[in-house]
């Protein structure tokens, strides 16, 4: 059983904000009270972002490492309450945000030899904060976490993509991570998938002992489980974040 530290109310500020296209920003925080913060790869922070004290969720997309501030990246086009909030944040000034939250966290499965996670538009946050904790940090760890990592990330449009880069860099550097990113309206030149992360999911060979991590709108959820459960893999190998 995975320990979940206890979540606390903390004054945080904003110091950076990072525009990463037309439809992603990334906000950093730094803790101002208490100062520092621990959680596990996937847990989320939940702040007010109205007068009525509404509340908005997000994970945490940073690694785990870093104990002193934490990113959250923001898909934009909602432009809601929260949306509007975080556009209208200064730098320096402080909110309260209530932190970490939820079990949507690796499972640490002795007999599982791959993990897949599957994402569409923001989903892919707290896999981003995982994969960075599974491949840089857990050298370290004495527990070490050997599985191989499968990513597919369903968008739009290949100008919506962030993280590329990192992620194919990663691919790189750890032959054991694969990145797949799938878009619905593919120029004629992209050479990857194309269509829905459910039409890759369902033709591609998929690892037999293998957890699946499911995050995003709540149909592709709906969607991409259909398909697991129809290719044989087991409801209990099945967890997922529904964003909406
Ligand atoms: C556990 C959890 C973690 C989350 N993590 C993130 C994250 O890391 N990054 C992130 O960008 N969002 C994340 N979300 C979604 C986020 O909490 C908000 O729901 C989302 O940003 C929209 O909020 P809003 O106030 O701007 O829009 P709202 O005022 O709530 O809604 C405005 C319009 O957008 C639609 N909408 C609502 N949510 C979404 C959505 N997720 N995608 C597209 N359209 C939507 C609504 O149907 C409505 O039409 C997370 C949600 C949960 C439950």
């Amino acid at each position: 059983m995975q320990k979940f530290p206890p979540p606390q109310m903390y004054t945080v500020k904003l110091s950076e904000k990072e525009v990463l296209n037309d439809k992603f920003i990334e906000f950093h925080f730094e803790l101002v009270e208490p100062n520092k913060i621990e959680f596990i790869a996937g847990q989320y922070v939940s702040f007010i972002v109205s007068e009525k004290e509404e509340r908005r969720s997000y994970s945490i997309s940073s690694s785990p490492k870093l104990a002193h501030g934490f990113k959250i990246t923001l898909d934009i086009t909602p432009d809601g309450l929260g949306v509007q909030f975080f556009k209208n944040l200064e730098f320096g000034q402080e909110v309260k945000v209530l932190g970490p939250l939820g079990n949507f966290v690796l499972q640490d499965e002795p007999k599982e030899d791959s993990i897949v996670f599957i994402a569409t538009g923001s989903g892919v946050a707290p896999f981003h904060s995982m994969i960075l904790d599974l491949l840089q940090n857990n050298s370290e760890s004495s527990t070490k976490d050997t599985r191989n990592i499968t990513l597919y990330w369903g968008l739009r449009h290949a100008e919506d993509m962030i993280w590329q880069d990192e992620f194919q860099e990663l691919a790189q550097d750890f032959p054991r991570f694969q990145f797949h990113p799938v878009l619905s309206k593919a120029q004629q030149e992209w050479p990857l998938c194309r269509g829905h992360v459910t039409d890759c999911v369902g033709i591609h060979d998929l690892p037999e002992n293998a957890g699946f991590y499911l995050c995003g709108a709540k149909q592709m959820i709906a969607d991409v489980q259909k398909v697991l459960l129809k290719r044989g893999v087991q409801q209990e190998a099945i967890h997922y974040e529904k964003f909406d």
